[in-house]
């Protein structure tokens, strides 16, 4: 008996945010402690006993997953938010949506030279955000040793565009 997968605990609500979008909603496996648990324990699972300096988590979802996966790692959370939220200086990055541009930030003196960096989030779907996010973390001169997610959407092309940046994505379900 093996018990419930990460996979059993997300449900998919059908037309959300619009019509003909199968949204995938992670509120029910974050509310639940086994799934939850299950969750922290495989994101980690690749990264345990590399040096980690900081775990950089992806606004909204990849911050609940990232402070778990920094505590368990023993390394610093540094959130990337969408334009206009951060307090403090920052650069951006913009990337194209299937309607327009989005643009995700980083605070300039959050990460050092050097550090090794894992990018957490819930879900790859274009990859437009992870990648965004890579670019923030190495325009900063760290070291992006891996990206992990829960859900991967294969047939949305992320993660051939996040390993074309010769980058290794890590994934719990599709
Ligand atoms: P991408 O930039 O196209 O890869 O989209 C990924 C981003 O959109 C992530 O930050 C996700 O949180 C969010 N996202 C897209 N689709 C879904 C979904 O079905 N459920 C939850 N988040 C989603």
């Amino acid at each position: 008996m093996t018990g419930p997968q990460v996979r059993d605990y997300i449900r998919t609500i059908p037309d959300f945010p619009r019509e003909g979008v199968m949204f995938r909603d992670v509120t029910t496996l974050f509310a639940d402690p086994r799934g939850f648990g299950l969750t922290i324990d495989q994101l980690v699972n690749p990264y345990a006993g590399h040096r980690i300096d900081k775990v950089v988590g992806l606004e909204a979802r990849g911050f609940i997953l990232g402070g778990a996966v920094a505590h368990r790692l023993s390394a610093g959370f540094v959130p990337v938010r969408k334009q206009g939220k951060l307090p403090g200086a920052v650069i951006r990055e913009a990337y194209k949506l299937e309607y327009g541009e989005a643009v995700m930030e980083i605070h300039d003196d959050a990460l050092r030279a050097g550090e090794q960096v894992l990018i957490v989030d819930d879900l790859l779907a274009t990859g437009g955000t992870a990648g965004a996010g890579i670019t923030l973390c190495r325009r900063l001169g760290t070291q992006v040793v891996g990206c992990a997610f829960v859900i991967d959407l294969p047939d949305l092309g992320g993660r051939a565009r996040i390993e074309a940046m010769d980058m290794q994505v890590h994934t719990l379900c599709a």
